[in-house]
């Protein structure tokens, strides 16, 4: 249950009454909210004085549900970047899998110059699934990002691969990205709700949506409100294609929760002559935003070389999804 406590209730007695009902204790816009197991379907008499509002829910998709929040939440990346709300705004993201020099990841950020993308992608620190392949450049690949960042005025999104790292993605990133492979990591997910900045949490590919929304919530119940979905494919019976992307699961993301949902259709197929057509088809169905990988030379890429697309090919999928766009009225950003 969540109960939003009247904005007359002081620290002392949301706090007393939040260990009474064994629950998270928020502050938003000035006024408590307690978020009880939700087991708890009614506020007892004797507490109702001091509540302003209460939401019942069936299982833990409470803080991420539509019923508690009516809309897709706003997530402000920036002053000028903005998704979720009332925006319509569909946020494109591109960059390579991983930082791997600085010429690499400056040809990377002009392209993303040149075409308007806000956004800048690129993994420092990459969790692999060999300890064999390339680990990524670590701190020295995220100084690389940084220095993108302050050149070319870009965004940048980097992934966080154990919770020791979180401050040091926070300090070089804009958005800080929770993997796949990570998203049942208590640690991570702890780490991040201490902090403000978006969070972008990756499905695991064996999980199902609630579990993926459960992961939300441990970040939103620990005080971070600016969590975005990210589906990248789950694991099949298919073996063709490296993951299926379940945009069936997306509808129902958009359907039952209040969190703006980024799609990732380059990790999903695996292979580049499928993500054009795909991304297309996530555009189509007004997500908020969209992740490609691109390279220079995919060919010769450290990490995930079959899926990324070179400049050209990223060139024209970006403009084929302008009239896309316009025909469902969303705004590419
Ligand atoms: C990535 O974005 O490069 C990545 C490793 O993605 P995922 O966590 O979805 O596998
Ligand atoms: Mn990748």
């Amino acid at each position: 249950m969540i109960i939003k406590l009247k904005h007359t209730v002081d620290e002392n007695k949301a706090n007393e009454l939040g260990k009474e009902l064994d629950s998270f204790i928020l502050k938003q816009n000035g006024s408590f909210i307690l978020v009880t197991p939700n087991k708890l379907k009614e506020v007892e008499e004797k507490h109702k004085s001091l509540v302003a509002e209460s939401f019942v829910f069936n299982d833990d998709i409470q803080l991420a549900s539509r019923k508690f929040i009516q809309r897709t939440r706003e997530i402000k990346i920036s002053d000028e970047i903005s998704i979720g709300g009332k925006t319509n705004n569909t946020l494109v993201i591109t960059g390579p899998c991983s930082v791997e020099s600085e010429k690499q990841i400056d040809e990377s950020a002009q392209l993303c110059k040149k075409l308007g993308v806000k956004i800048l992608r690129a993994g420092a620190f990459k969790p692999r699934t060999s300890p064999y392949s390339f680990q990524g450049m670590g701190i020295d690949g995220l100084k690389l990002l940084d220095k993108m960042r302050s050149k070319y005025g870009l965004k940048i999104i980097s992934e966080v691969r154990d919770s020791t790292q979180v401050q040091d993605i926070i300090e070089y990133s804009d958005i800080v990205q929770i993997g796949a492979k990570s998203m049942y990591d208590h640690g991570i997910l702890k780490a991040c709700a201490k902090i403000k900045k978006p969070v972008l949490l990756k499905r695991g590919f064996g999980t199902t949506v609630q579990e993926f929304v459960q992961a939300a919530e441990f970040i939103l119940s620990g005080g971070n409100e600016n969590v975005i979905l990210c589906e990248r494919g789950i694991r099949t019976f298919e073996t063709k294609t490296r993951f299926t992307l379940d945009l069936c699961g997306v509808a129902w993301l958009k359907e039952n929760t209040n969190l703006p949902i980024i799609l990732d259709p380059s990790h999903a197929i695996g292979y580049a002559y499928g993500v054009a057509d795909l991304t297309r088809a996530c555009m189509a169905m007004g997500c908020d935003g969209l992740l490609v990988e691109t390279h220079p030379n995919p060919s010769v890429a450290k990490s995930d070389a079959s899926q990324q697309l070179n400049f050209e090919e990223f060139t024209k999928l970006y403009e084929s999804l302008k009239p896309i766009a316009k025909a469902i009225g969303r705004n590419i950003i």
